[in-house]
């Protein structure tokens, strides 16, 4: 039973030696448990922020403790009333090959879904994202402009999509021309910007003429200044996430984001442009509309009017390098690790 836990607390950008690789035997399994199987773990940002001591809305990882995650598993035994061994679940049991669980928070996965793993992803915590962010804080109408950040990844990708749905001229913002081209060709944005680009900021300008109603944050940084001056009187910012800041200070070193004081110059945009900048975390909203959102999203998704990628590295032992990667932009679309079949 091999298990990735928490060595050190990174300070900036994490390193492998953040994370150790354990041997222990597999838990042996009491009345009342389910010995479970990890096949698919699903790698994501806000993991950074819990490997950090910092005050956040989650507890930190202790060190020393697996690193946390949500997974799809496969029952290997069971002594829990409703589970049968080859059951396969939603659950959130880290980055380990075993574990046990009392069956809080397992969800049974239809029997012989066709892509199990997309219960991380689309049909998962990213896309349940996706869909609340855009559609409840968002809420574009047909005509309006939407910019989104982080575009290929799975919560952008997403946004993206259902935005085209809805009528709305998408502008995705993305790493690298490939990642781009993706964004336009394969996800049907209307354009997609780099935004390493040392003209990005003119060209994001341009390709707004109207100016954005949503802009749908996950970034932060040099991307929203850029966006700010183009924000609409009236226009919504969904806040789902910071990332160009978890590695820079959000959680480690507040010196470091609060080296200039821009915020007099941001309230004053709120305020003369009656912005909405809503933050927002998805798991407060599980209970009341996760269901309206998986029937929303499924048929979307089985007739291929919301395309999906998935980028799978494989094996336990690379999610390390697979984490740090992501925060660094190298995945291409949702990231997971395939830990065993
Ligand atoms: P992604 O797969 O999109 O991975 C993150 C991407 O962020 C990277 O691939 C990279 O893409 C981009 N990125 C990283 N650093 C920077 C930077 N400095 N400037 C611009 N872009 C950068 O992740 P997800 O789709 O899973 O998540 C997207 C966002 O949504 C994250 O901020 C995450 O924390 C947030 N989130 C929030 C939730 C909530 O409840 N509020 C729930 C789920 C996710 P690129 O190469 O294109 O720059």
């Amino acid at each position: 039973n091999r298990r990735i836990v928490l060595a050190s607390r990174p300070s900036g950008a994490p390193t492998p030696s953040n994370f150790r690789l354990e041997c222990v035997p597999v838990p042996k399994m009491g009345a009342g448990q389910v010995l479970l199987r990890t096949l698919w773990l699903s790698l994501d940002p806000y993991m950074r922020g819990r490997m950090s001591a910092a005050p956040s809305y989650a507890l930190p990882v202790a060190v020393g403790d697996v690193m946390v995650g949500g997974t799809v598993a496969r029952v290997e035994q069971s002594g829990l009333e409703g589970f049968s061994p080859g059951d396969i679940v939603l659950s959130y049991d880290g980055w380990q090959d075993y574990a046990l669980s009392d069956g809080s928070g397992l969800t049974i996965l239809p029997a012989g879904m066709s892509h199990p793993s997309r219960a991380l992803g689309v049909l998962g915590m990213p896309g349940f994202t996706a869909w609340y962010g855009l559609l409840k804080i968002g809420a574009p109408i047909a005509g309006e402009t939407v910019v989104v950040a982080a575009a290929s990844g799975p919560v952008g990708a997403v946004v993206g999509q259902l935005a085209k749905l809805h009528g709305a001229t998408v502008v995705g913002v993305a790493g690298g021309a490939e990642k781009c081209r993706r964004v336009r060709e394969e996800l049907g944005f209307d354009t997609c910007l780099d935004h390493r680009a040392p003209d990005f900021a003119a060209q994001l300008a341009a390709a707004c003429p109207k100016g954005i109603d949503v802009y749908f944050e996950s970034v932060g940084g040099k991307v929203f200044d850029v966006v700010l001056p183009l924000l609409n009187t009236f226009a919504r910012v969904p806040v789902c996430g910071l990332i160009a800041h978890y590695n820079d200070g959000l959680y480690d070193n507040k010196d470091a984001v609060q080296a200039s004081d821009r915020l007099p110059a941001f309230m004053g945009q709120i305020l003369i442009r009656r912005l909405r900048v809503q933050g927002f975390i998805i798991m407060d909203h599980y209970s009341e509309l996760y269901a309206e959102f998986l029937h929303d999203m499924q048929p979307l998704v089985e007739d291929g009017r919301i395309r999906v990628f998935e980028d799978v590295v494989d094996g336990l032992e690379n999610a390390p390098q697979a984490f740090i990667g992501m925060l660094e932009g190298k995945n291409q679309g949702k990231l997971l690790v395939k830990v065993s079949s």
